[in-house]
């Protein structure tokens, strides 16, 4: 049974991340470079007021004025200790969101990569990112033997 060199998966899967980045609208790679530009789309609604000081609940909407994708947030709250964050949630744009990024492979330096190659590109330069260093491979592939 051949052995999986995990160099070779990793560098596969950084193509993979690579590839559907360089797909992506420019907003959306600013939004996965710099996080969402968060906007109150529906400021704090109290749901729920109770006489007897006992916890209410209370929902915001952020909305990103770059990508579209919302933020719901849910407080309890209460006379005594006002807004404790319950939970959030996002709902993203349609194809917002990268399917099957592995673990390992961090697309933050993929991303600059790529706002960088689209800056140059502007100028009518064409540059592609480097390939990692020899002695990085070197040294996952021996890790592989170990
Ligand atoms: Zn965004």
């Amino acid at each position: 049974m051949p052995r999986t060199n995990r160099y070779q998966n990793d560098a596969e899967a950084r193509e993979r991340v690579r590839d559907a980045i360089q797909h992506l609208p420019t907003a959306w790679v600013i939004c996965r470079d710099l996080r969402h530009a968060w906007t109150v789309s529906e400021d704090f609604h109290v749901s729920m007021v109770r006489p007897d000081g006992s916890p209410g609940e209370a929902k915001r909407t952020l909305l990103c004025a770059r990508c579209g994708s919302r933020r719901q947030e849910v407080y309890t709250v209460s006379i005594r200790w006002g807004l404790t964050k319950e939970t959030q949630w996002y709902e993203y744009t349609e194809g917002y969101q990268l399917k099957g990024v592995p673990r390992g492979v961090k697309p933050a330096e993929i991303l600059r990569q790529e706002q960088y190659r689209r800056a140059l590109g502007e100028m009518g330069v064409e540059w592609a990112p480097p390939e990692p260093p020899a002695e990085e491979a070197a040294s996952q592939v021996s890790e592989d033997r170990a």
